[in-house]
């Protein structure tokens, strides 16, 4: 069986994607995975290695090989925690959290995400959620998350939302901002690369709320 799955992964110059590098060395510090010794300190300290398809390690090596389908459907990217270790640790300065959340952003765009694992599914409602209303409903989060990767779930949680509707802990009705054109243009700036991050933002996301 080993054999057969190391066989599956053995590829042609002609089968890679010899850019898929270059898009992630443009992400903003990106250009770091060019310096990576293949050391292993990232996959060593990585709280979350040992239940990864692929370590930090290899995905970094597979980045520059260019094996861009295998990277961006993994569950690696997903299963990331994103608690920094790696990226402190690295004696060469990669920011593997930093390209983490590339590969996320990629992987729903791309939609190459492995069908029915729940966090790329709840990554992407959440995000349409917001791009629609700017606010996030719980129920409606949980309804689409369940219903696309586990409909059994809900049927064993009906209760459990039953009960919290009744304690006014989730609500029906979806709250709206006033201002979502402003919104749209800022997503858009900022996935367009344009958008620039004040001091204030940058401290606030350093500081531990992404
Ligand atoms: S710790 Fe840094 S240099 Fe070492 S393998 Fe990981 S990314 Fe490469
Ligand atoms: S940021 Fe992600 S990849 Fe890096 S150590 Fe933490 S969980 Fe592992």
């Amino acid at each position: 069986m080993k054999e057969w799955r190391l066989w599956k992964r053995v590829k042609y110059e002609s089968e890679v994607d010899l850019g898929f590098a270059s898009e992630i060395a443009s992400i903003p510090g990106g250009e770091k995975i060019f310096s990576c010794i293949q050391c292993g300190t990232c996959s060593g300290t990585c709280p979350v290695s040992q239940y990864m398809d692929y370590t930090p390690r290899r995905i970094v090596a597979m980045i520059r090989a260019g094996f861009k389908q295998e990277v961006l459907s993994s569950f690696t990217n997903w299963l990331c925690a994103s608690c920094y270790s790696c990226s402190v640790e690295c004696p060469r300065g990669v920011k593997i959290t930093d390209v983490m959340y590339t590969l996320k952003r990629m992987a729903i765009q791309e939609r190459v995400y492995p069908l029915r694992f729940p966090i790329p599914v709840l990554a992407r409602e959440f995000y349409n959620s917001v791009m629609k209303c700017g606010r996030n409903n719980e129920i409606r989060l949980t309804l689409k998350l369940f219903l696309k990767t586990s409909p059994l779930q809900l049927l064993k949680q009906t209760f459990l939302g039953l009960r919290l509707l009744r304690q006014g802990r989730l609500k029906l009705k979806t709250e709206s901002i006033e201002n979502k054109k402003e919104l749209h243009s800022l997503l858009q700036a900022q996935e367009s690369g344009t958008y620039k991050v004040s001091k204030y933002e940058e401290h606030a996301v350093v500081g531990g709320t992404s």
